[in-house]
């Protein structure tokens, strides 16, 4: 028998399920919220621009909020909006009782920098954590609101019973969106962690270590079977919209499969899951606002 006939089929970790599960228990939180604060949980979109992937995007958060009864609104600017104009939306919705999370689209037309803005956006409304604060407060180790798409990766993680402790993990790219966040979570959670990018000088070197992978990088199978550790867990955050309309990830799966142990699919993996991490980021913001700031928390490695 080749070793190819020996292996068990690879698990297909299912986003789509994970993310019906976390909806409901939002869904529950949100009720509560209403009734506690006899006010509705209400997040905002504020799209730049008309960008079409964009606009998609909005309509999903708006189904997403939905789903969990929370009000949604998508604020649409030009994308001849200037700096002083977009600050001033984000200050409004900063300031605005009735928006508890905002969530500000990227990339911005060219010649708005989300940095000359970002400072007008209330962290503790920052769901997809772009604002520096949560930034920071993520590669201390300490709670915050990390992108959702990291977070996501770490969830599937979690719940699929993926131990991290002292592990090698490989996480490839290194986006401030994803693959840079990826880093810190895994961080947080013990593993040990190498990232590549562009300038990787062997890629399958570095993935033969690992025994978790983490791929953000925008390029269709660039991770195949040939350079995965048998044996490995795969996290697929890349999402490619090839000529034919389809969408695939970064791991060109029949390869993976047969060497593999687990493989979140594309569509179906990590993209679920990120709208239901935003949607548990919206409840989070509610009780950050209230509190007056985020729930401390030790970093992980100091702990027992
Ligand atoms: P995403 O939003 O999915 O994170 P970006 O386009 O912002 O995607 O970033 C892509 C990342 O992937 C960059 O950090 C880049 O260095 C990395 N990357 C792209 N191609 C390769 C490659 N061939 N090998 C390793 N890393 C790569």
């Amino acid at each position: 028998v080749s070793p190819e006939e020996e292996h068990a089929p690879a698990r297909i970790l299912d986003g789509r399920g994970l993310a019906l599960d976390m909806f409901a228990a939002t869904a529950r939180e949100v009720d509560a919220l209403r009734a506690e604060r006899g006010r509705a949980v209400g997040v905002a979109v504020v799209k730049v621009g008309d960008d079409a992937a964009s606009g998609v995007y909005a309509r999903r958060i708006l189904k997403t909020a939905a789903r969990v009864g929370a009000d949604g609104r998508v604020i649409e600017l030009a994308s001849t909006t200037t700096r002083i104009e977009l600050a001033q939306v984000l200050r409004r919705l900063s300031r605005d009782a009735d928006t508890s999370g905002v969530i500000l689209q990227l990339p911005l037309p060219t010649g708005l920098d989300v940095r000359h803005v970002i400072e007008d956006l209330d962290p503790l409304k920052d769901l997809d954590g772009i604002h520096p604060f949560n930034a920071g407060l993520v590669s201390r180790g300490e709670i915050g609101f990390a992108p959702s798409c990291a977070e996501a990766a770490l969830v599937i993680l979690r719940h699929f019973g993926i131990a991290l402790a002292g592990r090698p993990a490989v996480v490839v790219g290194r986006s401030n969106v994803v693959g840079r966040p990826v880093q810190q979570l895994l961080l947080r959670e013990s593993a040990t962690v190498t990232v590549c990018h562009r300038q990787t000088r062997d890629l399958a070197a570095e993935l033969a270590r690992a025994e978790v992978v983490i791929v953000a990088a925008g390029s269709p199978g660039l991770v195949d079977g040939s350079i995965l550790r048998p044996g490995s867990v795969v996290v697929d955050c890349g999402i490619n919209v090839l000529a034919d309309g389809t969408i695939v990830g970064d791991v060109d799966v029949p390869s993976a499969l047969s060497v593999v142990d687990a493989l979140t699919p594309v569509p179906g993996g990590v993209g679920p899951v990120t709208n239901a991490v935003l949607m548990d980021h919206l409840v989070r913001a509610v009780r950050a606002q209230a509190e007056g700031g985020f729930p401390d928390a030790q970093p992980m490695e100091s702990r027992a």
